[in-house]
């Protein structure tokens, strides 16, 4: 697989993880092959690119990334952030993006029942209100604008729909599609058409409709019975935070970036940015990076080490004494990681 540590907490997440996988894969019997690529703004501020102009063909040769996080204050965003992670998404076509949310025993939250809670978010990752198209005008006079079109397509609805029934299946067997086809009628209507056509061909799913609005309240109310949530891309990006802030924050938040049936490499990361505010003093917590990691050698085929990894942070994060600041606790990445990899090595 190929490693892109980045910036910020992103080499220091990545390096309390690696050793957690390849740990993980040996116990499965399997060996795990990494190749670590400096991409990211030091290479920025070095090069002038945040990678090589023949990056995306490089990672091409890989079926998995790892990928850290990219962003420094200064560096402008969309030089990092377009020019690398961004960049890589769109040229890869990974058209959905996954981000599982579970409850941890001994992780305490701003629930009062913090257990329980095992959902995926599958959001739609390439359109939507992110395309980028419209502009502002009439500048510095009262009636200024600024205007944003949002793109909705069947093929880029219909890919995510059907990933998401599709792993509903091997779930619960529920999916809730989230719009807000009340106000905003045209895009999202055509979700609704789409996914109600995908139901049809697959009546062994339950799915249900939910406003966007709703659908913020029920995560806050009633999270342990939602299985699959469908969102397009900027509903997926706000539920997404809400719901890693239920059990236990960024920190915990792991993703994956894929195009199902593609001949490309799905790239996996923490859902958390470089974090620039507490880098470089070993107190990020390296969980949401580890549990990319599990999912990537789910993706690997390698299921049986991706267990591995979720048991073994699962036993971490029963001692209080192994949490990070942003759990309430004061152990460093490298201490929690440390007890990670013992979990690991002595998995029976
Ligand atoms: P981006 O634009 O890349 O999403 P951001 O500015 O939204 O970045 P993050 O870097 O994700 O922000 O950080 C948001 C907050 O969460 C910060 O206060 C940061 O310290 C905290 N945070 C992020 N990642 C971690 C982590 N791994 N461990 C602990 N705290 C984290
Ligand atoms: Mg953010």
């Amino acid at each position: 697989m190929a490693v892109i540590p980045g910036d910020g907490v992103g080499p220091e997440v990545v390096s309390a993880s690696l050793p957690v996988l390849r740990a993980a894969a040996e116990r499965a019997g399997s060996r795990l092959d990494t190749v670590e690529f400096d991409w990211g703004g030091d290479r920025y501020l070095r090069t002038g690119r945040a990678m090589p102009p023949d990056g995306v063909d490089v990672l091409r040769g890989f079926s998995a990334v790892l990928f850290g996080a990219v962003g420094r204050p200064d560096v402008p965003d969309h030089e990092l952030i377009w020019g690398l992670i961004i960049g890589v998404r769109q040229a890869l076509d990974l058209a959905v993006n996954v981000r599982p949310v579970q409850s941890w025993a001994g992780v305490t939250t701003v629930l009062r029942e913090p257990d329980g809670i095992d959902l995926v978010i599958v959001r739609e990752n390439t359109e939507g209100e992110y395309v980028g198209i419209g502009g502002r005008a009439h500048a510095a006079t009262p009636h200024e604008l600024g205007i944003e079109v949002a793109v909705h397509s069947r093929p880029a609805i219909t890919r995510a729909t059907r990933y998401a029934f599709d792993l509903a299946r091997t779930r619960r067997g529920r999916v809730s599609l989230v719009t807000k086809s009340n106000a905003l009628r045209h895009g999202y209507t055509l979700w609704d058409s789409i996914v109600a056509e995908v139901a049809a061909e697959n009546p062994d799913v339950q799915c249900e409709h939910v406003l966007v609005d709703a659908m913020a309240v029920r995560l806050v109310q009633q999270p342990r019975e939602l299985d699959v949530l469908l969102c397009s891309n900027l509903f997926g990006d706000i539920l997404s935070d809400l719901a890693a802030v239920l059990v236990g924050g960024m920190g915990m938040a792991p993703s994956a970036n894929l195009l199902p049936g593609g001949d490309v490499p799905a790239l996996f990361e923490p859902v958390h940015g470089s974090a620039p505010d507490i880098a470089g003093r070993d107190v990020a917590n390296p969980v949401a990076c580890m549990l990319s990691g599990a999912m990537l050698l789910d993706h690997v085929g390698l299921p049986m080490a991706g267990r591995i990894v979720r048991d073994a942070v699962a036993t971490a994060l029963r001692d209080p004494c192994l949490h990070t600041a942003d759990l309430g606790g004061t152990a460093t990445t490298k201490e929690l990681a440390a007890k990670i990899l013992a979990a690991v090595e002595t998995t029976t």
